[in-house]
């Protein structure tokens, strides 16, 4: 789960000034204070993460602000968004080709950067109408800390089984 380099996050920025100039879009203290927060972060934090940061630096600043703020930086590119089943939508920095660990526990997104395979055979779907352009893997399973905190048949047994509703007479 390695953080942007230096010379990443000067690339990062320079792109961020050049989208919103090609755009013509202003760049607030809004703006650079949602893209800071996500950037310095490894750990694909969700919208109200990122809220709960830049709310620090700035107080008056509306959730609503920073979940439309998100939604153009992944328009413009300069952001990922990244969906697990299950979970809220999460915010990545790093915009090349990964892949995730994805935690069933906790929820962590652990970074993978493997080499990949150089031909992954792809399904065919062109008679669905549909055109793949990219995929991503996403392999669950529990991480180091969750393994640690409960041994798989600890883990197993502490599962509650899942209780019928109760209902509300009415
Ligand atoms: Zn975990
Ligand atoms: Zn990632």
């Amino acid at each position: 789960m390695s953080r942007l380099t230096k010379e990443e996050r000067k690339d990062r920025w320079a792109q961020f000034e050049q989208a919103h100039r090609v755009r013509k879009l202003p760049i607030t203290r809004q703006r650079r204070a949602v893209f800071a927060a996500v950037l310095e972060r490894t750990d694909h934090p969700s919208a109200d993460d990122i809220y709960d940061s830049v709310r620090r630096e700035l107080p008056g600043i509306s959730r609503m602000t920073v979940y439309r703020i998100l939604a153009n930086f992944v328009s413009l590119g300069l952001l990922c968004k990244t969906c697990h089943p299950g979970s809220v939508a999460r915010f990545d920095p790093k915009i090349h080709h990964h892949d995730h660990l994805v935690c069933v526990e906790c929820g962590a997104i652990t970074d993978i950067e493997t080499e990949r395979p150089a031909r992954v055979p792809l399904p065919e779907v062109r008679r669905l109408g549909f055109e793949i352009e990219d995929y991503q893997i996403h392999f669950r399973g529990r991480c180091a800390a969750c393994r640690q905190a409960a041994p798989k048949q600890a883990h197993r047994q502490r599962r509650k089984p899942i209780q019928p509703q109760r209902r509300i007479r009415s």
